[in-house]
């Protein structure tokens, strides 16, 4: 299974989750530390590598 990245904006405090792809689509994550799901934000790390290249830059 992947791990993804998340941040908790209500604890300021990224953690991992290991979830099928499925399960991070549909954005159903609680945070560890409060259980809240609505302050949670994905972190995309490994996409974010990719589509923040420097080609738009200058
Ligand atoms: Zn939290």
């Amino acid at each position: 299974m992947p791990v993804y990245e998340f941040y908790c904006r209500r604890c300021e405090q990224p953690f991992t989750a290991e979830m099928h792809v499925a399960e991070h689509e549909a954005s159903v994550v609680e945070c560890p530390e409060c259980h809240r799901k609505e302050d949670v934000e994905k972190r995309l790390s490994t996409f974010t590598a990719v589509t923040s290249h420097k080609s738009a830059h200058l």
